[in-house]
């Protein structure tokens, strides 16, 4: 999957003070849950102190994050201690040569030392993620529901959100819908609906005789924007009010111009709710209407 790495300089990005104010911000709003994702969140440095600094906020209820898995043999232990409750792993293959492919730098084994140091710390949920492409990775779909139900861990797929230009796949022809996925793993498993719900966007289903939930998260076939309650802070300190929308504020301008001042951030944040759009107007047979990628976001 080619998404063109754009590295902003330094200046343009939120210090982890900056970052940890505005979370700080948002908890004094009311806001319980806080999930720290990426690119790759585990990368930057001194990352724990935000994980820490964050976690130790008295008014949030949940920290949680969402990493490829390639730094979490060392940083599982210090996450856990810092007060990560559910981590999202993104694993899109369990063949080694597919998922350099897919990752383009990544390594399956460090991911899946990584996913076992994550069980052998013990937090509360681990979930993996994986995006599904036709031709691309969806004859996995059961050996990844596998690997989960071996480990008593859930699984949620993904249909891909068609966010930036990508060179390398027609979003229209790979585009693999939860329904099919669904009717693929019902060739070996039992699934039933489940009302459980971790305030996601995901739709749950046990699978019978195992501790494993099976998520489906659909933006294009189920959408869920209905229910969205949910804000995004880019590392360059744009609150993007939804995933598939450009309505956004610029908290990073509001921050240094009052850095003292918590309340004008607060209320800057309450205003932006004025913005927040219905939902998205995704149509992955057309082109993308959102030229930011995935990865300047995070799910
Ligand atoms: S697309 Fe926007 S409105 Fe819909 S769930 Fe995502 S963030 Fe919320």
């Amino acid at each position: 999957m080619s998404e063109e790495m754009k590295f902003v300089p330094r200046a343009q990005l939120l210090t982890l003070e900056e970052i940890a104010t505005i979370a700080k911000a948002f908890t004094r709003l009311g806001v319980k849950k806080i999930r720290i994702t990426g690119g790759e969140p585990l990368i930057r440095q001194n990352i724990i102190q935000l994980f820490e600094d964050i976690g130790a906020l008295p008014d949030l209820e949940e920290l949680t994050t969402t990493t490829n898995g390639s730094q979490l043999v060392t940083l599982a232990e210090p996450l856990k201690k810092a007060g990560v409750k559910r981590i999202n792993i993104s694993l899109d293959s369990l063949e080694t040569k597919k998922f350099k492919n897919i990752t383009r730098t990544g390594k399956l084994e460090n991911v899946l030392s990584g996913i076992d140091k994550a069980l052998s710390v013990g937090f509360e949920k681990i979930k993996i993620n994986a995006v599904i492409l036709k031709n691309r990775n969806h004859d996995e779909v059961v050996n990844l529901v596998r690997f989960a139900i071996g480990r008593k861990i859930d699984i949620s797929f993904i249909e891909e959100m068609p966010l930036g230009i990508i060179d390398d796949h027609n979003r229209k022809e790979v585009y693999y819908s939860s329904d099919q996925i669904k009717h693929d793993l019902e060739q070996e498993f039992e699934l039933v609906s489940s009302t459980e719900s971790t305030g996601g966007p995901s739709r749950y289903h046990n699978v019978v005789g195992t501790n494993t939930k099976v998520g489906f998260i659909s933006p294009h076939s189920h959408n869920f924007c209905d229910q969205c309650n949910r804000v995004r802070l880019t590392a360059e300190g744009r609150l993007l009010l939804c995933l598939g929308q450009e309505h956004s504020v610029d908290l990073r301008k509001v921050i240094r111009t009052f850095p003292d001042d918590i309340e004008k951030l607060e209320n800057s944040i309450r205003n932006s709710m004025k913005i927040k759009p219905k939902g998205h107007d995704f149509d992955s047979t057309e082109k993308p209407i959102i030229f930011r990628h995935m990865n300047v976001t995070g799910g």
